[in-house]
């Protein structure tokens, strides 16, 4: 197989483990004879002090020709403490999203047996959760018309939704759901929330035309309870853009660590796979980040963007006999790993490439 793939580090520790990600598809071309040609591009904080813009034109184009990308992390302290500057990194991660036609954001929580005891929560409440949400990505309070009134004493988000954009993801969640367990959980607010209730009213819509798959309609509040109370209720988790993107910080806890969890946005253009975690500054240069989401994003890549299945399978697998030898980066180590399995960023890369190798 031949492939183009575009490498965005971004910012931050996203530059510091994206460098595993790519090694890992590098590997696998090398293991199963395949040709994956590499670019690279700049986004976000890097990308403004180069250029003053957070998605350069030449990166746009790059991506819209690549047919993969693989997505670091974009942000810097700078902004996060500065809400009123104009330009900022993450508006570059919402414009290729809208470029490329991403409408859905595939985010699986995959648990290793190994990593019970990393998460706060406890191992029986935990074990045999397997969830693949999809998150919503081009509507919701994210691009609706904000305000600020001059005297600064009033703000607005305002939340839409259209029709389509809850069609053509509740599709893909659904013929998701048929290839797993058939069940199908839709999260929303609709005892509040007007694009709620079209949101569920065309969930009930398309429900019609899988009438093998359960549907259950949850409101927000209840399933931000229920992930931590019983997450293996859930199977396939539909939800819209916010929602989405806290329940899913939520259930990385499932998973032991933010550093742990891969996602894929797919839609009309290239596939873009990403970790779900930002950029870090508080561990940013350390040697400290865990670069697994990475490995996991490039697993993610081979499976959905390429159909190399057993390919996917040899990266995540690597990933799992890393964690079962006891290897550990500090955000998934225990009271009880030894102090000498825990590693930096690179020597955890290098770990999974040898086991991959
Ligand atoms: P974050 O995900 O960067 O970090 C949250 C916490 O998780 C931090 O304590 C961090 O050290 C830890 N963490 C995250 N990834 C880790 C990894 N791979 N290994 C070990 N620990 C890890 O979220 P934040 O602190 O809220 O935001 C930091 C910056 O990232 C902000 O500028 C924010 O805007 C940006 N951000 C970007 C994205 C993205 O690019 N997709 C997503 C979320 C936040």
């Amino acid at each position: 197989m031949n492939k183009n793939i575009l490498i965005i580090p971004g910012d931050g520790i996203g530059q510091e483990v994206t460098t595993w990600g790519k090694q890992a598809l590098e590997t696998i071309a090398k293991k199963y004879d395949h040709t994956f040609n590499f670019d690279e591009a700049i986004m976000g904080h890097t990308a403004i002090e180069e250029t003053g813009n957070p998605l350069p034109d030449e990166t746009l184009a790059k991506a819209k020709t690549s047919d993969a990308i693989l997505f670091g992390a974009i942000g810097h302290a700078k902004y996060d403490n500065d809400p009123s500057a104009k330009v900022r990194p993450e508006q570059g991660l919402l414009k290729i999203r809208k470029e490329l036609g991403l409408y859905a954001n595939l985010r699986p929580i995959l648990l290793f047996d190994e990593l019970l005891e990393a998460s706060s929560l406890k191992p029986e409440i935990l074990r045999g959760t397997d969830i693949l949400f999809f998150r919503e990505l081009t509507g919701d309070v994210y691009f609706g018309e904000k305000i600020r009134s001059e005297d600064n004493s009033f703000a607005s988000d305002l939340m839409n939704y259209h029709r389509y954009e809850v069609e053509r993801i509740a599709r893909k969640a659904y013929e998701a759901a048929r290839t797993r367990s058939k069940k199908l959980c839709s999260v929303d607010k609709a005892n509040v929330l007007e694009t709620s209730r079209l949101w569920r009213d065309v969930v009930q819509e398309i429900a019609r035309e899988y009438p093998d798959v359960e549907t259950e309609h949850m409101f927000i509040d209840n399933a931000a309870m229920q992930l931590v109370k019983n997450p293996k209720k859930f199977d396939v988790v539909l939800t819209a853009n916010l929602f989405g993107d806290i329940l899913t910080d939520e259930a990385s806890q499932i998973a032991g660590s933010m550093g742990m969890l891969a996602s894929a946005s797919i839609g009309d253009g290239t596939g873009f796979f990403e970790p779900i975690h930002g950029s870090a500054h508080d561990i940013a240069g350390q040697n400290k980040a865990n670069p697994l989401a990475s490995i996991l994003s490039a697993a993610l890549m081979l499976d959905i963007a390429f159909g190399l299945q057993e390919e996917a399978k040899a990266v995540t697998q690597a990933v799992a006999d890393t964690l079962k030898a006891g290897w550990r980066t500090g955000d998934i180590a225990s009271a009880e790993t030894p102090t000498t399995r825990i590693l930096g960023t690179n020597e955890m890369g290098a770990k999974v490439l040898e086991c991959l190798r």
